[in-house]
This record gives structure tokens, sequence and C-alpha cells, in this order.
């Protein structure tokens, strides 16, 4: 198959702001797909080159592409670097550059989507001394057989810019509408992917067999599970109502979610977001040695601590491990411990089925009674079942630097990817009667004036509505931004630059200077939720034109680096919140 077919869905795409016709041309071209090519062209269409937990990440500078594209036009340097000043994008500078080329090569060779994928994951592969001289040479002999818009689209793929705008639910629709004619076997799909967490390998088992044989993949070893979430609740009461009986208290720590994965002396650790964080944690995978298991898969949450009396740190002193060098030093210098609180597969199987007071006993089995390592504990846990039993034992997390409690089911299962009641997380600020944090991304900006000139004044934020996939504006924040994090954000704001409203973002008649592909999510405070005739958070639920917005907010400080755009605070939450605040 042409890559140019591919570029050019990709241009209709661009264009597109409704999501059902996103979902259309998602079908038009995995029909036209060879069924052995459709995971490359579903990860190409992710902007990627596989699954998220393989990382095989493109990192290429800018500056390698301005050189490609001199070497292939015969322009100068100065010449595309002006262009990009002025357009401001280096796809489209390539786009205008290769229609008006001044030198042409004389033999072309037809891109397919096989050499294009494959020349891709050489680029991101290869490394060591002169490996940019290789990089730059595979760019070249890309670009060299590309037309203007196939160099277009390559450049956004190799730079990570590629802006289509489509989340994993509009792709699972689109699979499942192509390969089953029915978009209901999404949900199908929907436990596939949140077990395997590979669109690509989906696709390409639906395309060559059948929804069976997705119904039959199973959990594996070294291969990221989608967490399982849990729903807030605002005082101890409305947590025992949903379980009827015994609960499992646990401290809520703030840290890292980390998905442990063990096979002989083999261990792999994942973060929320899938992402390979092996090398960070040398410490906790040298204490992974003394346990001795067949192999399992663990969950359990990482925090940094205060080696002089072993207390927890906040959330930012754990982000200083997350660095590609000097990783012994930074080890030695911010020790953290990992807390364990979940097994989900152990000696050969999948555990998520069993419940988890069985899986905590399991667990206890294999890390509690002999302290095998001072890295590895179990998460203090309680049996609860009075108000008054959990308003101590929340004072005593709280004293002890959680952020909380978890209050979990014990006799349920291990939903993957699910948000449900079999978990339920009652925080600090719920408890008190002003402040609650939630998780809100960024979709638009007004400019900055005065000391702000140059960086982003204010941050239109959105909330995510899960059941239809789409983001609704709940505020404008401008407050809560040192000029260091206000630095921050823009640049990693500027990665995320479209030109219109991104297709998913629902906000009205709200007019910004700036729209953003919503990527970046910050986590904010508020007094109180409000109605508004602005935002588009539950708008007509509650009085028709109306939505929700929270009022005075202000940015903590967190960047929520661990959250994608679809696991900020949803919709439904935002709605009980202000539900709440009115009891
Ligand atoms: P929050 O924003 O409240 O930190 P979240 O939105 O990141 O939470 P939730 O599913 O709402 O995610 O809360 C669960 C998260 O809390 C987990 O992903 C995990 O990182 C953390 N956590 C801390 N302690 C526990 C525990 N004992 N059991 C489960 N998760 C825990």
């Amino acid at each position: 198959m042409n890559f140019l077919e591919l570029a050019e869905t990709f241009a209709i795409m661009e264009k597109t702001t409704s999501r059902l016709e996103l979902t259309d041309h998602l079908v038009l071209i995995l029909k036209k797909t060879p069924s052995d090519i459709v995971d490359k062209i579903v990860y190409l269409i992710q902007g990627k080159l596989g699954p998220d937990y393989e990382s095989s990440e493109l990192g290429i500078a800018e500056k390698l592409i301005i050189k490609s594209l001199s070497l292939v036009s015969g322009h100068s340097l100065n010449e595309i670097q002006n262009k990009y000043s002025v357009i401001g994008d280096l796809g489209e500078v390539a786009y205008n550059i290769l229609t008006n080329k001044i030198q042409t090569t004389l033999v072309h060779q037809l891109l397919t989507i096989e050499n294009v994928f494959e020349t891709l994951l050489k680029i991101a592969k290869v490394s060591g001394t002169g490996s940019l001289d290789i990089k730059l040479r595979f760019i070249v002999s890309l670009l060299n057989n590309s037309s203007n818009l196939e160099a277009k689209f390559i450049v956004k793929l190799i730079l990570g810019n590629l802006r289509l705008g489509i989340a994993d639910f509009t792709l699972l629709d689109a699979i499942a509408l192509t390969f089953t004619g029915d978009k209901k076997n999404r949900r199908i799909l929907e436990r596939a992917y949140n077990v395997s967490s590979d669109l690509g390998k989906i696709a390409l088992i639906l395309s060559k067999g059948s929804i069976e044989d997705i119904q039959s993949i199973s959990i594996s070893l070294f291969i990221p599970i989608r967490p399982m979430l849990a729903e807030r609740v605002s005082n101890p009461s409305e947590a025992l109502e949903k379980i009827n009986g015994v609960a499992l208290a646990e401290f809520k720590i703030d840290g890292e979610r980390i998905q442990i994965h063990k096979k002989g002396k083999r261990v792999e650790l994942f973060t929320r977001s899938l992402e390979n964080v092996t090398s960070n944690f040398p410490d906790i995978i040298k204490a992974f040695d003394n346990i001795e298991t067949k192999d399992l898969i663990a969950e359990g949450e990482v925090v940094a601590i205060n080696p002089e009396n072993n207390k927890y740190l906040p959330f930012q002193s754990l982000m200083r491990r997350r660095r590609k060098y000097n990783i012994q030093e930074i080890t030695a210098a911010y020790p953290v411990i990992l807390n364990l609180f979940d097994l989900l597969y152990y000696n050969g199987s999948d555990k998520t089925h069993v419940t988890l007071l069985e899986r905590r006993k399991l667990l206890a089995k294999l890390f509690g009674k002999q302290k095998k390592s001072d890295k590895i504990k179990l998460i203090d846990q309680i049996n609860v079942s009075r108000i008054e039993e959990i308003e101590i034992y929340t004072e005593k997390a709280l004293k002890n630097g959680c952020e909380g409690i978890m209050i979990k089911n014990p006799g349920s299962q291990y939903r993957a990817g699910a948000r449900e009641w079999a978990w339920m997380k009652l925080k600090k600020e719920y408890s008190g009667e002003v402040t609650d944090s939630v998780d809100l991304v960024v979709v638009g900006a007004l400019h900055g004036k005065g000391r702000r000139v140059g960086k982003y004044g204010a941050l239109l934020l959105a909330s995510y509505d899960a059941e239809r996939d789409v983001f609704c504006t709940i505020c404008k924040v401008g407050t809560g931004f040192t000029d260091n994090t206000l630095l921050t954000i823009t640049d990693k704001l500027n990665k995320h630059v479209i030109k219109h409203k991104h297709p998913r973002v629902e906000s009205g008649n709200t007019k910004m200077d700036t729209w953003f592909e919503p990527k970046i999510v910050l986590e904010i405070i508020s007094p109180e939720i409000t109605l508004s005739p602005v935002y588009t958070t539950a708008i007509d639920r509650i009085k028709p034109e109306y939505g929700l917005a929270l009022r005075f907010p202000k940015f903590t400080g967190k960047i929520r680096e661990d959250k994608s755009a679809e696991d900020a605070t949803t919709v439904k939450e935002i709605f009980e919140i202000y539900r709440d605040q009115l009891k």
C-alpha cells in the first residue's frame, strides 16, 4: 500500500472537526489496508511506531530535519530556518519546500507504508557513535522519495507532532466497525485493550481472525495491564454504603503507581500511563532479586522517602528520579520505597479474577512475613466496618504523610482499565469544606500580558466526558503559577499547538488565542463549583444552557505527567462533587 494514500487521509483528517467524520475516515482507510500491515497503519495513525510500553520513540531534533530538508531541496539552512520562524511547523515547511524544490533527484522509489514504517523504526533504534549521520541518511532517503504531502506527514511523524486528534476510543470504534461491522463490539475490544495495551495488535488479530480470537487475549508478562481506578467519595458513610459490610482500608500514598512484571531474574516496571521506567529504579529492581517466585505481576505505589526518618516525601521529589542520565547519583540522592497493594498474576496464572482478599493473602505470603527487603513493603491495610474506624484510620494516614485512604471491596475482582466503586478514594481535601483537587486538561490559552508576555496568560481547562469521549470546558486558570512553572508549561504546551479548536473539545462560544491538542493535565484546586453559561461541563444537566464551572481555580503546581488527557477528572465526577456540595 502506498504511503501517499495514508498521507492523503491524514490531510483530510487534519481538517476534520467532527468525531463521527473522523471515525468514517478511519474506517475507510482501515478497509483499504491489506491485513498484514493493519497494525502498522494503526500505530502510524496514533503517531507511534508500536504500543506505548515499547517506547520506540524517534526523539529527532528539529535541527536534523532542517538539515535533511536543505540536503533534499537545495535550499540553504538559513532559508529553511527563516521559513520555519514564519510558518511555525516543520511539517508545513517540508510541504512548502518540496513544492518549490531547487534540485530534483532522478531516481524515485515509490514509498510504501512498509518502507516508511521500517525506516522510521530504524531511525528510532539506531544509537551510539555516528548514529546522527545514519539517522540523517535515513531521513534524507525518505524525503528524497516523498511528494510534498508525504514529506509533510513524514516530518510530523518523525517529530512526534502528528496531531490528528484521534483518541483510543475513536480508534476502537473504527476497528470494531471495520472488522466486525458493529460498533457495539467495541466493548469486547476494549477489554482486550485493557489487558494488552496494544491497539495495533488488536486490529491485526481481528483483521486476520475473529472476535473470538480477541476474546481469548489474556494477561501476558512484560505487557502492562491498564490499571484499575478508584471512584471518589467525600465521607466515610458514602463509602460504607457502597460496600455493605466489612471493607479494606489502605493508606493512599502520594507517589507514582508502578506495575511490576517479574519472571526469573528479569524485572520490568511500568507507570500508570504504561511507560517503561525500569531504568529509573535500579534499586527496586535489585530488591526484587531476593523475592523468589517463578513469576508475578504486582502493583504498588513508589514513593520518595527522607532517609533520615523514612517519612514519605511529596510527589515532586519522586519526579527527580525520572531522568535519563546520572541514574546512579540520583538513585542515591532520592531513595524510594515501593508499597505493594495488589497482585494480578502469579505462578503462571491470572489472578485478576480472584477476590481482592485472596490476592492480598498471596501478596502477604510473598512479601509480608520475613522482611526480604526494606525497599519493598506491603501497603498499610486494615479492615473497617464503622464510620469512626474510617475516621481514625484517615487521621493516621494523614499523620503518616499520605494524601488520604483507599477503601476497597474485599470481594472485588481486578478490573483492568475500569473506574468502579470496588475501589474508592477518600482524600483529605474532600472532607474539608473548601478545596478539592481535580485534574484538568489544557485545551486553549490566552496570550500573556505585562510580565507574562511571550508566555500564556490564562489557560482554558476541560474535564473529560468518558461516555462521549470529548473534553468539556470548565474554567480559565491564571493563578498558582510561578514564573518557572509557567515557563515549563508554556514549553510543554507549545508542542501541542493546533490551528483550530480540537475536534474533541466542546467549548461553546469561548474564544481563545491559541488552541491545543488535549494532552497536558494540571492539578487544580477550587473552593466551589458553580453554574455557568460559559462552560460546557455537564451542560444542560442541571439547568438549560448552563454548565458547571470552577470558581477561583488555582494551579497547585503539580503537572500530572503520569496522566493522559483521558485520565483527567470526568464530567461525571465534577457533577457528583457539585451535587455533594449542595447536600
Ligand atoms: P489522584 O488524582 O486522586 O491521585 P488518580 O486520579 O491518579 O488519583 P485514582 O484511580 O483516582 O487515580 O486513584 C488511585 C491512585 O492512587 C492509583 O492510581 C495509585 O497511583 C494511587 N494509590 C495510592 N495508594 C493506593 C492504594 N493503596 N491502592 C490503590 N491505589 C493507590
